[in-house]
């Protein structure tokens, strides 16, 4: 047995820029799970990895002994490649909803275990529980079962998966400790490979409406992410995205559920549909699916084309308990009592949509929470929102606004009418999709 090792010792080491090694690690993530650890003490490191970084090794046993502080799912028993996403977060972005029943229908099982919206950007738990009747909150031997019979499953995390990032989370949360790298890809990390999966691809999103602003900020965790996960063992890319307008067109629960259908149908946003077969290319190479970039592209688009990919939306909604009418029928989700059209104040082009700006404005129609014990609205939000480019012409509808009171609806209005530029000449919007880190 190893010598017993104060939090102090620990804290104090990294404090003074020592690299932790695998017991001192080891402690510091059992502690925080078992109650050895004062919040004090692992809020003391936290703040000591932030000021003073990790090494490459650290950021890998850290993710390891995050990984291993509960039950990592044992998929071997569903045959196949298993692989899923990851997005870091944006405004609008619906995409895991459509891309994972169209990459099931492609042959390759998707176990997605997501997160709630909080701060500005939304969630897919969220976006599902705008669904009546669909459950997230399947057992872990449900989730198995479900994936073994569809080879498809969208859950929220359960209390046995990376219990530790549970605790940690909620403690960088309150200590100004979130935007740390080796924390970010431990936190990720983590919580994906504790699904089961075989192959990860992430949207590591950049710009104002993404959580890592700086574009080399965002590359640099791309590159930390796939390189650990690779060191663990799972074949894992990064896609990187710009996160400056919304993705498509509408924002808030219900409104993006029914984008997303529409994305089913073949009808998707440009934009929208060019992240989405990025990332599910990423996804059916990796798992082996698809020879080259333009095979994988196909096999997506044939499962759009052929309706596969919105038969298994049905069959998804249907195994979690909610009501699969809505692939067919948008009118049952959630309706909003208001529904107006913001005018365009003059004519022109649209020059800017400001994500962050359109993400406060939903936020105040009750589409996101502030603090994670708030309840959001699933059915207020946006649509029918323009894109960077689009003509207008004064008094034309530059989204559509969906609220719960005429009180919110006249708020939101003002602070979408800030967030939307127009202006005489025509911008062509930046380029979406950047680079592949880790192909
Ligand atoms: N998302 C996570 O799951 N963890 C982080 O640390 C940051 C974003």
């Amino acid at each position: 047995m190893g010598a017993v090792l104060f939090p102090q010792q620990v804290i104090a080491r990294k404090r003074d820029g020592a690299e932790l090694d695998r017991a001192e690690i080891a402690a510091f993530v059992t502690g925080s799970v078992d109650g050895s650890w004062a919040d004090y003490q692992l809020s003391a490191l936290l703040m000591a990895i932030f000021m003073r970084g990790m090494t490459p090794r650290e950021t890998a046993l850290l993710t390891e002994a995050m990984l291993k502080s509960g039950v990592v799912a044992d998929l071997s028993s569903i045959r196949g490649p298993k692989a899923d996403k990851h997005s870091t977060g944006g405004v609008g972005d619906k995409v895991s909803l459509h891309l994972a029943p169209m990459v099931a229908a492609c042959g390759v099982a998707v176990p997605m275990i997501s997160g709630r919206g909080l701060g500005h950007t939304g969630g897919t738990l969220d976006k599902l529980e705008a669904i009546p009747g669909f459950r997230v909150d399947l057992s872990l031997a449900e989730y198995r079962r479900q994936l073994k019979k569809i080879g498809l499953a969208l859950i929220g995390q359960t209390a046995e998966l990376a219990p530790a990032d549970r605790k940690l989370y909620a403690l960088r949360d309150v200590t100004a400790t979130v935007e740390c790298i080796p924390l970010i890809c431990a936190s990720i990390l983590s919580k994906k490979l504790a699904e089961g999966i075989d192959v990860l691809v992430l949207d590591v999103k950049y710009g104002r409406g993404a959580f890592m602003k700086d574009k080399a900020k965002a590359r640099e965790l791309a590159v930390v992410i796939t390189t650990v996960a690779r060191a663990m063992g799972k074949p894992t890319t990064a896609v990187m995205t710009a996160m400056e307008e919304p993705l498509g067109h509408a924002v808030g629960n219900a409104l993006e559920v029914a984008e997303s259908v529409e994305c089913l149908r073949g009808l998707g946003a440009r934009d929208l549909m060019e992240v989405t077969f990025a990332l599910g290319e990423q996804m059916l190479l990796l798992a082996g699916a698809a020879k080259g970039a333009a095979g994988a592209r196909a096999l997506l688009e044939r499962s759009i084309s052929s309706g596969a990919a919105l038969g298994k939306f049905r069959e998804l909604v249907a195994e979690q308990g909610g009501d699969a009418r809505v692939a067919d029928d948008p009118g049952r989700l959630p309706q909003a009592k208001l529904r107006i059209a913001l005018g365009s104040p003059s004519s022109g082009f649209v020059t800017d949509v400001d994500a962050m700006g359109v993400a406060l404005a939903a936020l105040h129609l009750g589409a996101g929470r502030a603090r994670a014990e708030d309840k959001v609205d699933h059915s207020v939000g946006v649509d029918h929102l323009v894109k960077v480019g689009d003509p207008v012409r004064a008094g034309d509808a530059l989204c559509r606004i969906h609220a719960k009171s005429p009180g919110a609806a006249k708020e939101a209005s003002a602070m979408l009418l800030k967030a939307i530029a127009i202006g005489g000449e025509r911008r062509v919007p930046a380029r979406l999709v950047d680079e592949v880190i880790g192909a």
